[in-house]
């Protein structure tokens, strides 16, 4: 098959920040049952967990797990954003800071306990959620996200792409 004559994939890029990326264990075990329709679906330009070589470039679907705890995480997620038409918030962290963003909530005294790290790692005073930080498009929410709700946004956001392509044409 020539390579024009290719069915168009998704291309897709997965991303963590501040997080346990449980998010991330929950879509590479869906990979047992998805990977096959997923190959085939799915140009996987950026994610970390799966491959080695990733790179960042227009993306049809961007996924972002995690909260926002620095600037230079969320410069390189409005640099995702600029990148990708739809972004979508995954899991808890991303979709409502927690529980990554707890220090938001310590008083004065567990404030100045953690200070030095901070300052150490140039993080914010306050811990955000994505939709803080750039234009959210769909969110996943549960610590970790429900797998079955994933799926369906998957399924709805690969519709959305598909049916702007064919507006283009
Ligand atoms: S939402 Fe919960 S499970 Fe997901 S990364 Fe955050 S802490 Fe971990």
């Amino acid at each position: 098959m020539n390579e024009q004559d290719k069915p168009r994939k998704v291309r897709i890029g997965w991303f963590s920040f501040a997080c346990c990326e449980d998010n991330t264990i929950v879509m590479t075990e869906l990979l047992n049952e998805r990977w096959q329709e997923w190959r085939e679906l799915f140009d996987f330009r950026h994610a970390r967990v799966l491959q080695t070589n990733n790179v960042l470039d227009q993306m049809d679907i961007a996924f972002i797990e995690g909260a926002v705890a620095g600037e230079p995480q969320a410069e390189k997620i409005r640099e995702i954003r600029k990148l990708a038409t739809l972004v979508v918030a995954i899991g808890s962290c991303a979709v409502t800071g927690m529980p990554s963003a707890q220090r938001n909530l310590f008083s004065d005294e567990q404030k100045q306990d953690v200070e030095f790290l901070v300052e150490r790692f140039g993080h914010l005073d306050q811990v955000l959620k994505l939709s803080d930080v750039i234009k959210v498009d769909a969110e996943v929410p549960g610590c970790p996200m429900d797998p079955q709700r994933f799926l369906d946004t998957v399924d709805s956001a690969v519709a959305q792409i598909k049916a702007s392509w064919s507006s283009e044409k």
